[in-house]
């Protein structure tokens, strides 16, 4: 059996992780064209492929591949390079790719850099190995996730780059687990129309203020059915997050605006959740009030992939040989590029990576370089096992 292993360094991981975190590639406010050359460039001295695409201002993405040794089936190893602004409270510099006790720190370290960075060079590795698969893979590094998708991994898709994919692996953090899936976002806006009148003479008028009042006490109590036991937060939320109403201290307010963010689990669709909440906006109507729902944003379907199915399975081998020891599963809490892909582009998607979930996002994000070394690890094992 050839010994991919060999081709995978830990001074090359730690050196391409770093200077991928040096290459600032913040969104918002959204010019990430410096660190998608640096990824080409990268990919070019590895005698790789790379493409360099884009349709939005700023933002650029690159796309390369390996041909196996005979016609197969095509996997697609997605990433996203984009980061969040670093804030404050960092001990050390955010942009600086700093080792510290076997830590990588820095902006993207987690999320996810580190995962794109295992992705480059297992792909370097299969091809110096010569490594026997079939089929071919896809490697799509992508500048637009931080701020919605349009830009990245859906210009993929619309330009069907991989499109006739049988699976899909994102490197998002996981912390060398599996994420099978994720929760679903819906924005909603709810409107609650009354009448007007002198506060002196509020039964002439309809205080819509204080029906959203009831409307948003009885959506609290809202008692949801969909579930799913492998999910990080196993079933639906619904927050209100914002209100508008009244234009003067003595005026009935005839008008109320709320906003609700309603996070769904697998089987839950747009109209699911419109009807559930019309239903508890119904009971709450009084004389002179009337409700209006409003999807303002569809965001992420939920999506789950079945545990038994050939892409969990594969990478679920490749993790047990590598590590040791069987991954964990879940459902991620948030929303990932996994999801388009699977709903979108129809194919089999899942999240893998060497990233910590509790660092991304925040100050001092990290990642434990031997984790990185591993996941690059797995990913040319996984390939072998799918391919094959
Ligand atoms: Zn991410």
């Amino acid at each position: 059996m050839i010994d991919i292993n060999q081709y995978i360094k830990k001074d090359d991981v730690r050196s391409l992780l770093q200077k991928m975190i040096r290459s600032q590639s913040l969104n918002p406010p959204g010019d990430v064209r410096e660190c998608a050359n640096l990824i080409a460039d990268e990919l070019k001295r590895r005698d790789l492929p790379a493409e360099i695409l884009g349709e939005k201002p700023g933002v650029a993405n690159v796309v390369s591949s390996l041909e196996g040794q005979a016609g197969g089936k095509t996997l697609i190893w997605n990433g996203h390079f984009d980061v969040v602004p670093p804030g404050e409270n960092w001990a050390v510099d955010p942009f600086g790719g700093e080792l510290r006790e076997g830590y990588i720190y820095g902006r993207g370290a987690s999320d996810m850099k580190s995962g794109l960075a295992a992705m480059i060079v297992a792909l370097d590795a299969l091809r110096k190995a010569k490594a026997p698969f079939k089929g071919r893979i896809v490697f799509q590094a992508v500048g637009d996730e931080e701020t919605g998708s349009e830009g990245g991994t859906l210009l993929m898709i619309r330009r069907q780059i991989g499109a006739d994919a049988a699976y899909a692996l994102v490197s998002e953090p996981t912390n060398l687990q599996i994420s099978i899936g994720n929760r679903g976002l819906r924005w909603i806006e709810v409107t609650v129309k009354g009448r007007a009148s002198h506060a002196g003479r509020p039964h002439i008028g309809a205080n819509a203020l204080q029906a959203a009042a009831r409307m948003i006490s009885g959506l609290e109590k809202l008692t949801f059915k969909a579930h799913h036991p492998l999910f990080e937060i196993p079933s639906p939320s619904l927050s209100v997050t914002q209100i508008q109403a009244g234009t003067k201290i003595n005026i009935i307010p005839e008008r109320c605006t709320f906003s609700i963010d309603r996070r769904m689990i697998p089987g839950e669709t747009s109209e699911s959740v419109r009807q559930e909440i019309e239903e508890v906006l119904r009971q709450n109507l009084s004389e002179g009030i009337s409700a209006e729902v409003r999807i303002t944003h569809e965001g992420w379907d939920p999506y789950a992939l079945d545990p038994a199915s050939p892409l969990v399975v594969g990478l679920s081998r490749a993790i047990k040989e590598v590590v040791g020891e069987s991954p964990k599963l879940k459902g991620k809490a948030g929303c990932t590029d996994a999801s388009h892909l699977f709903h979108k582009a129809h194919i089999s998607s899942i999240c893998f990576g060497p990233g910590l979930e509790d660092t991304a996002h925040a100050a001092n994000e990290r990642v434990a370089l031997e984790k990185v070394l591993t996941a690059a690890k797995v990913y040319a094992r996984s390939a072998m096992i799918l391919l094959k």
